[in-house]
């Protein structure tokens, strides 16, 4: 296999070297004062990319095992919640509850739409109870590259007491995200997509609202448990050995984060889906997601009719070590995504359309050669 690859999932996605490097030094004790040094860097920098100043716990997991410390931390079983769902990570928020025997109401949009506050807002003001202790949503929903209005969402709620818990895998980095100035009572993010680092380490932010419910939680919780985190974090230590080489290479992140300027930072994704949409568009293809909410993480792009994701996904990888990713869920058979998440050269996006152009001819599908790069290199040749 060649060692370089134009690598471009929406996670994990591509590490930078110095990050890699600061990934290979030396272990150190978990339990020692080198590490309390990492730990407090990181964690005072996750929270300033999460503009938060409520507790941030990190655990050795994927972000899936953040999602689920993100239910079982707060939520009892037989508890009602509303999971407000627009593509496959929505589904799995779900499943999620429901495995902690949370009584869910499933509220889906159309795959490729964001979700609308209204009906939230409409949902919430029919539960005069209030029975319902939280609301679940994703800040970028992965499968179909959309994002929410999470302020929108948040605002939503009223004056109902409903937590709003935020699945922000895939958006941290990508997307600014105001936790403290929205309200996101629960922000759950990983290491592997915006942050520039490996997989291996979730973030959990949790405010004062959240506390409440988790202190009257009784859900089975050890691994994950925030109250048992929260007595090492006093240490600045976590309760496990943590991911410790993974740890030095977010810290080196994180730095090149700051280095270059957060906003910065973000703003690259944003170029980035211009680039790509603009590629897609220009050889006949068309996306997922409308203008004004499509994800600067990641692009879903139709497969056109007759052809299948791998048509297009499979050759890419075996000619040219050009990485995409296949579709989601209800959307694995019909469309294939270009991650522009994290660490990237905006030339890896011109390459990538060179590809899929590639691809399309190689299928005799009509495309002309070029088209889609010379699009990208069109917005490019503005700030060069
Ligand atoms: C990647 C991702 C996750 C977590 O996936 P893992 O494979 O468990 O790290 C959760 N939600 C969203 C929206 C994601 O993109």
């Amino acid at each position: 296999m060649a060692e370089t690859q134009y690598f471009m999932l929406p996670g994990p996605t591509q590490v930078p070297p110095r990050v890699l490097r600061a990934a290979s030094m030396p272990m150190i004790n978990h339990r020692g004062p080198e590490f309390k040094a990492v730990f407090t860097e990181v964690t005072a920098l996750l929270k300033k990319v999460f503009n938060t100043e409520n507790d941030l716990f990190i655990f050795t997991a994927s972000g899936s095992g953040g999602m689920e410390a993100s239910v079982s931390n707060f939520i009892n079983p037989g508890e009602r919640v509303l999971v407000a769902s627009m593509g496959n990570f929505g589904s799995r928020y779900r499943d999620v509850c429901r495995k902690m025997g949370a009584e869910v109401d499933f509220v889906e949009f159309p795959w490729g739409t964001p979700v609308d506050a209204r009906v939230i807002a409409q949902k919430l003001a029919e539960d005069k109870n209030r029975e319902i202790k939280a609301v679940f949503c994703q800040h970028n929903e992965t499968s179909t590259g959309v994002y929410n209005d999470l302020q929108a969402i948040s605002l939503a709620r009223g004056d109902h007491p409903a937590l709003l818990i935020v699945d922000a895998v895939s958006s941290v980095g990508a997307l600014p995200i105001k936790t403290d100035e929205w309200g996101l009572d629960v922000v759950v993010s990983a290491s592997q997509k915006g942050l520039m680092c490996p997989p291996g380490l979730a973030y959990m932010t949790v405010n004062e609202r959240a506390w409440q419910a988790a202190e009257k939680c009784v859900n089975a919780c050890y691994y994950f448990s925030i109250k048992l985190a929260k007595e090492f974090l006093a240490n600045s230590q976590t309760p496990f050995t943590p991911g410790v080489s993974t740890l030095f290479a977010q810290r080196e992140a994180l730095r090149m984060i700051f280095e270059q300027g957060l906003d910065e930072y973000i703003a690259d994704h944003f170029f980035r889906r211009r680039l790509v949409r603009a590629g897609i568009e220009a050889m006949g293809l068309t996306y997922l997601a409308g203008e004004e909410w499509a994800s600067p993480a990641v692009t879903a792009v139709h497969v056109p009719q007759g052809f299948k994701p791998s048509d297009i996904v499979a050759p890419l990888r075996e000619k040219f070590n050009i990485v995409l990713a296949g579709g989601m869920g209800k959307l694995k058979e019909s469309t294939f995504r270009i991650g522009h998440v994290g660490y990237m050269n905006v030339m890896d996006i011109v390459v990538a359309l060179a590809g899929v152009e590639l691809a399309l001819r190689r299928l005799g599908h009509p495309v002309v050669l070029g088209s889609g790069v010379a699009a990208a290199q069109e917005l490019l040749a503005q700030g060069f």
